[in-house]
């Protein structure tokens, strides 16, 4: 088998890779980025599109140039929800406005980058295995051109997306790494891409209709006559024909008569919190591979463009201190934990109380919700703390509904709750196992709380 020795090695040209491998390669070191699709492909990821809120990328590219080259919708000011008896509620985004991308030119640039920093970029290069010893990850197994090579490194980055084969590989029996992970805790979803002839009337808005399945129809403009729109369902749900039930809620909506659909994907993103730990001896995940993900939205770009861009700093430390155990590794946890971690595992106590109620009862909370509440939701960073006028607000509105938003409400009060738990995240590994009991007797009294079953 050939063999080559690097300084990281990261698995996946996907954003989470991207930003490692560039992050890293700016650090002065020797770099492989290992992609299994082509270099015509690379970039081509099913995805929304969009990006809300005022996420910046970490400055490891050159942000202009990817804003010019892909960012065609920078206009989103608004979230407008389609309720089913056909009513609308529209939200402001207020200062903080979205932006829709080109998701194939995106990744495309995000990898010229890697390449102008000195990356060495393998296309069509498929990781099929892990080279651990003594719990040690040293590299990966690729097949390249019908051959197998070897591919050694003091740190491996695993930024292969939701459903990283590396994690299947790997024995983490003596590591911190979570392994505490099972289908209920993705999503699958499907979108399109399309093209109508007259504007559509909301190339300012993300557009979302709820689903039986506890997801959403979304309907996001590239721009006024090119949209994206897809759904997705949870995999706590019965399984949903996500081609039949888009092709159905299209043609019942005028704006979509005579469209062209100009391309297709699926894929599965988790909907879960982020992992505990995503370290091994070794070994880093970033990304989906890690759920860097909006449980609720199913946002993942500037979670895993900000934990790949980490993941990279890191090793490039652990690399020159010669040090690749947990411990020298642990700095990425706590801040990803102490930063977006803690919103996302808050975020996905909404989803567990999501499981536990039904539908109507759901979006009679979410016609009920002040604004402010419901872009949180969206995964904007905000308060959970509630003002007299939102009170009253919410007191008019919402007779009829009173157990389910009391119930909402307590959900807000222990996502804050949560959020302090995470705050307290260990600097070093030895106080996982503490912060991690303490976590737990915490999700355990919300299961009971809001007579959910427990998810993890
Ligand atoms: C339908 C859908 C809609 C979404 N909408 C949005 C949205 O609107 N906004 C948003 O922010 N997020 C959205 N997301 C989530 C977002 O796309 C992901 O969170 C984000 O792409 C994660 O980036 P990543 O780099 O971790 O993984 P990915 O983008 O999945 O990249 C992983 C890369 O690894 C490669 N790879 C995998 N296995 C191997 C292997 N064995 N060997 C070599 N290479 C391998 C893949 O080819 C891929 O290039 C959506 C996801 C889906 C599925």
């Amino acid at each position: 088998m050939h063999g080559r020795q690097f300084d990281v090695i990261v698995v996946g040209g996907g954003t989470a890779g991207a930003f490692a491998a560039t992050t890293a390669a700016r650090e002065g070191l020797d770099v492989a980025l290992l992609e299994r699709k082509s270099a015509d492909e690379a970039g081509h990821i099913a995805c929304g599109d969009a990006i809300k809120g005022a996420s910046t990328f970490p400055d490891a590219i050159d942000r202009e140039y990817l804003r010019a080259e892909s960012f065609t919708n920078d206009t989103v000011q608004r979230a407008l929800f389609e309720l089913p008896d056909g009513d609308r509620i529209e939200y402001s985004f207020g200062d903080r406005s979205g932006s829709i991308i080109d998701r194939k030119r995106y990744g495309e640039v995000l990898l010229e980058e890697a390449d102008r920093a000195g990356v060495t970029i393998h296309y069509d290069t498929v990781v099929q295995d892990v080279v651990q010893r003594d719990g040690v990850v040293e590299g990966v197994v690729a097949v390249r051109n019908d051959t197998q090579r070897r591919y050694e490194a003091p740190i491996t980055i695993d930024a292969a997306g939701a459903l990283s084969i590396l994690q299947d590989k790997a024995d983490f029996s003596g590591a911190t790494f979570e392994t505490n992970v099972d289908y209920t805790h993705f999503c699958s979803a499907y979108r399109e891409v399309l093209r109508v002839d007259d504007p559509v009337g909301y190339d300012d808005a993300l557009v979302f209709k709820p689903t039986e399945q506890l997801g959403y129809l979304w309907y996001f403009p590239r721009t006024e006559t090119e949209i994206n729109v897809g759904l997705g369902f949870q995999m706590t749900e019965e399984p949903m024909q996500l081609v039949e039930t888009l092709r159905q809620d299209l043609e019942a909506r005028p704006e979509f008569a005579g469209a062209t659909v100009e391309d297709k994907l699926g894929a599965a993103l988790p909907t879960r919190r982020p992992y505990d730990s995503a370290v091994a001896p070794g070994y880093l995940a970033a990304g989906d591979a890690a759920a860097h993900v909006n449980p609720t939205t199913g946002g993942g770009i500037p979670g895993a463009a900000k934990a790949g861009h980490w993941a990279g700093e890191i090793a490039a430390d652990a690399v020159v201190e010669e040090a690749t155990d947990e411990g020298a590794l642990w700095e990425y946890n706590h801040r990803i934990q102490t930063d977006f971690g803690k919103r996302f595992a808050a975020m996905d106590l909404y989803n567990v109380f999501g499981t536990a109620h039904s539908i109507d009862e759901l979006t009679d909370v979410i016609a009920s919700l002040p604004a402010r509440q419901l872009i949180d939701v969206l995964g904007r960073e905000g308060t959970a703390s509630m003002g007299l006028l939102d009170k009253l607000e919410l007191a008019v509105s919402t007779v009829g509904h009173w157990g389910t938003l009391y119930d909402a409400y307590r959900v807000n009060a222990m996502a804050d709750e949560l959020k302090s738990i995470y705050d307290q995240f260990p600097t070093t590994p030895s106080g996982f196992g503490h912060w991690r009991r303490e976590r737990d007797e915490f999700m355990n009294r919300f299961y009971d709380r809001v007579g959910a079953e427990p998810k993890y």
